[in-house]
């Protein structure tokens, strides 16, 4: 598309300038840039927009790096580099200042304008880091610093590279984690709002830390996400359901198990082959599982996003939209997907009581799944007063802590049978759907 040199390219050329510096003692410095916004260009203007954008950007930054020695390389998606032979951290400044100036003029294509700008990180041999790899990954660091603090361009300092330092044993601990068996399985129950049967349960994740204890979820799965290790420990839930499924099951009908997906499940093409190898190696059906995906999952890429869940939706799992409300999928977009379920995100069902507005973002949710042929759960519900009004409401089923807080595995079995033995002398339920 750029016709740059890739990233194995760049990095060659950067450990040859390094070792023919070493002899000649003097600097050099590499840059690395990331075209801001970029994502959201591609989403709203379309991809043949974006190459355009890609384009410009090499040529500008082609036009500015021209000394012999120096080298402009596209290490990826929407990052650049650059190698300055015989430069220090000054020289290297300079340079994104020309960047910076190079990018002003707006990139017109296809009666469209957009902006250019980009966040540049900089680091320098020999201070920074002795081998092109260290050297790379610190000047990286800068950048994505520099993208945060929205600061444009930043030099490497040890101080950024604490956290990303603390981000790498985390890592470490996580894969520790899976390979020791520190992950457990969790469940919570989904009730019929009208039988009050539990048919369902949602795999939730801990982590069982030998120094920290129980760890929830929102400590490290954010994490996970960003790094990329959410797509193992998806199909380590995946599998550890698998396994135990036997056990889960009730003695008469079956329990569906709702697994999360994150984003970069969903952008995974292996994906779907993944699963229906652990299915048959299980020998366990598709029907069996619902895989839930938040709006804000799918509007990352909607394309890609769409693709993947058609695949899945074939294969026979029952998809859910999880924590809706929250994002900002268009029901024109949502109408399309191959989804059977609406979870209505907990932020608005624990607030039903106290507060009108969130009572009727709960009723027309229910009425718009419906009127869509999609069924309804209701998350984060937390008193007996709102399973009722639910029910009322007509609402499928009904998850939270008023029914059940998460479970290990094997107290989820026995709290099942301990509701079921409730149900069975509980009067019948009052109301009637909507
Ligand atoms: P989520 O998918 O929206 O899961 C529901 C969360 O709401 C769970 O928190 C659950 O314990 C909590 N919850 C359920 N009922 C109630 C209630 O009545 N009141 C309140 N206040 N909260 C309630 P948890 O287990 O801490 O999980 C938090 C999030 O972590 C999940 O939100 C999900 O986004 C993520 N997560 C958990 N396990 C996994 C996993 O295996 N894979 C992925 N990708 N994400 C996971
Ligand atoms: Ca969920
Ligand atoms: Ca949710």
């Amino acid at each position: 598309l750029t016709g740059l040199p890739n990233r194995e390219r760049f990095r060659d050329t950067l450990a040859r300038a390094i070792d023919a510096s070493r002899s000649s003692a003097r600097p050099l410095a590499i840059i690395t840039l990331n075209v801001d916004r970029f994502k959201h260009v591609n989403d709203v203007l379309g991809y043949a927009f974006g190459d355009e954008l890609l384009k410009a950007v090499a040529e500008r930054l082609r036009q500015q790096v021209n000394r012999e020695g120096d080298l402009v390389a596209r290490l990826g998606g929407d990052e650049f580099a650059i190698l300055l032979s015989r430069t220090d951290a000054r020289g290297a400044v300079l340079l994104t200042e020309r960047v910076s100036k190079a990018f002003e003029v707006p990139l017109a294509f296809d009666d469209q304008t957009v902006d250019l700008s980009a966040s540049m990180g900089v680091a320098c041999w020999p201070g920074d880091a002795d081998d092109p790899d260290l050297l790379m990954s610190r000047s990286e660091i800068a950048m994505h610093a520099a993208k945060s603090k929205t600061a444009g361009v930043l030099l490497y300092s040890p101080s950024l590279d604490s956290a990303s330092t603390q981000t790498l044993s985390l890592l470490t601990d996580l894969r520790h984690a899976l390979q020791h068996g520190e992950l457990r399985l969790f469940l919570q129950p989904k009730l019929d709002t009208a039988s009050r049967q539990v048919v369902a349960a949602e795999a939730l994740v801990r982590w069982q830390h030998p120094q920290r204890g129980l760890v929830p979820p929102l400590q490290f799965i954010p994490f996970a996400e960003q790094t990329g290790f959410v797509r193992q420990l998806t199909l380590w839930m995946f599998e550890e359901v698998a396994r135990q499924w036997k056990a889960l099951q009730p003695a008469r009908g079956q329990l569906l198990v709702a697994i999360n997906l994150s984003t970069r499940d969903l952008l995974d093409q292996d994906f779907p082959l993944r699963l229906a190898g652990l299915l048959k190696q299980y020998g366990l059906s598709s029907s069996g599982f619902c895989l839930e995906i938040t709006e804000s999952a799918i509007m990352d890429d909607p394309q890609r996003a769409e693709a993947t869940l058609n695949r899945l939706a074939a294969q026979g799992f029952k998809l859910s939209i999880d924590d809706f409300g929250t994002g900002y999928s268009s029901l024109a977009y949502l109408k399309r997907l191959p989804v059977s379920e609406l979870k209505i995100d907990k932020s608005f069902v624990m607030g039903m009581e106290t507060d009108a507005s969130d009572a009727k973002i709960v009723r027309s949710t229910v009425d718009l799944a419906h009127n869509l042929g999609l069924s309804v759960v209701a998350e984060g519900v937390e008193s007996a007063a709102i399973l009722q009004a639910l029910h009322e409401l007509g609402c499928d089923e009904a998850q939270g802590y008023h029914i059940s807080r998460p479970l290990p595995a094997d107290d989820f079995v026995a709290w099942r049978e301990g509701w079921e033995r409730g149900l069975a002398g509980l009067p019948p339920v009052a109301g009637g759907g909507a």
